[in-house]
């Protein structure tokens, strides 16, 4: 695979759409035309459908599109085809559903609960933007879901289990037999009342994607490296640490590599990042080569899911993923490119 564009220095500009943010200082590449073929597989997700409320110290929305499900969607269909999979209720309306079906995601499993409620969860941010408290959680018609899934999405080659009661991530990673590469996501809430429930159905996904501070709760391990290598021996072989504003790390038998966030002058909402990192990671390894995967195609995926993430904290809820096209996308793949590189020069140092 062709490594990305290279950029010369970069310079803090204004661009008209995203605000102040490191602009590179060449024109950006098409969308990694004749590099990897698009729609190449399917990618099946489960996950929450939601309301959210959110209150963060440069504003709030008392009601909008929310999910884990719905932010991983909008920003894996930029790589593939997506069947969307959850219930919602009959407050859900047809404006909602008309997001969810952005990019052609098949809503064909997304099943209205007559007389039920949608999912709903509030929350509201610290001053650093990186912490949060959950004010509400209201499971509403997941609380009584039963996945059954169509043909289509059980034949997905990609699956993806977003944060949901680990029972219902089960049932839906044993209905996708035919899944080449699973990965999930999960939060403390389940780690605190469904530890063991989680623990089996990692078991049975190859990448686990969470946050740091959670990887560690889960396994009673003090340092992200030593929790990381304990769930290697669990089953999966990919562990990808979220670390918010501090970036992500990837850690598998052979690898440990790491990429900052993108810099930003201003986050106005961090909901959904870790949602929409999952969708750029998982949809670029969908992307590659169909699901197999090496080292370099991981570490791409590290930077898609970052950069994708990095639209959604500037702006409220979906509404980035609504607005950016695929030169956004690979301008700050090829910035993050050439954060990290350098070239080694050997130091003559003093003993
Ligand atoms: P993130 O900011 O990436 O952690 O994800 C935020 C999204 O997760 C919000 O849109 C919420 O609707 C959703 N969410 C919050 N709590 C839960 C939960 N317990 N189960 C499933 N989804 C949740």
């Amino acid at each position: 695979m062709m490594p990305p564009r290279a950029v010369g220095p970069g310079v803090l500009g204004i661009s008209s759409t995203w605000g102040v943010g490191l602009m590179p200082s060449a024109p950006p590449l098409a969308c990694r035309a004749g590099v990897v073929s698009c729609a190449a597989v399917t990618i099946t997700v489960v996950g929450s459908i939601a309301f959210d409320a959110v209150e963060t110290p440069y504003g709030s929305r008392e009601r909008m599109l929310g999910g884990a499900a719905t932010f991983f969607s909008l920003a894996a269909s930029m790589f593939d085809a997506v069947n969307l999979v959850g219930p919602v209720g009959d407050d859900f309306g047809e404006e909602e559903m008309a997001v969810l079906r952005t990019r052609g995601a098949n809503v064909d499993d997304v099943e209205r609960v007559a007389g039920g409620r949608s999912f709903f969860w509030k929350g509201r941010y610290h001053d650093n933007m990186d912490t949060r408290d959950t004010l509400d959680t209201q499971l509403g018609v997941f609380e009584h879901f039963v996945p059954k899934l169509s043909a289509a999405s059980r034949e997905a080659e990609v699956l993806f289990l977003a944060n949901i009661q680990p029972g219902l991530q089960l049932q839906v990673r044993e209905q996708c037999e035919r899944a080449e590469f699973v990965a999930l996501d999960s939060m403390n809430l389940w780690i605190d009342i469904a530890r063991d429930e989680l623990i089996e159905v990692i078991g049975r996904v190859d990448c686990l994607i969470l946050n740091d501070e959670e990887l560690r709760q889960l396994t009673g391990k003090p340092t992200l490296y030593t929790a990381a290598r304990e769930i290697l021996g669990w089953g999966p072989s990919i562990i990808v640490a979220k670390q918010g504003a501090h970036g992500a790390t990837l850690i598998t038998a052979e690898t440990y590599f790491s990429l900052p966030a993108y810099p930003l002058e201003l986050v106005l909402d961090p909901t959904g990042a870790g949602d929409t990192f999952a969708g750029g990671f998982v949809g670029f390894i969908a992307s590659a080569a169909g699901g197999a995967f090496d080292d370099n195609v991981l570490r791409n995926a590290m930077a898609y899911g970052t950069a994708l993430a990095s639209y959604t904290v500037q702006r409220f809820g979906t509404e980035a993923l609504l607005q950016i096209t695929p030169e956004d996308v690979e301008e700050r793949v090829a910035d993050l490119w050439s954060f990290g590189r350098f070239d080694r020069i050997e130091s003559a140092l003093r003993a």
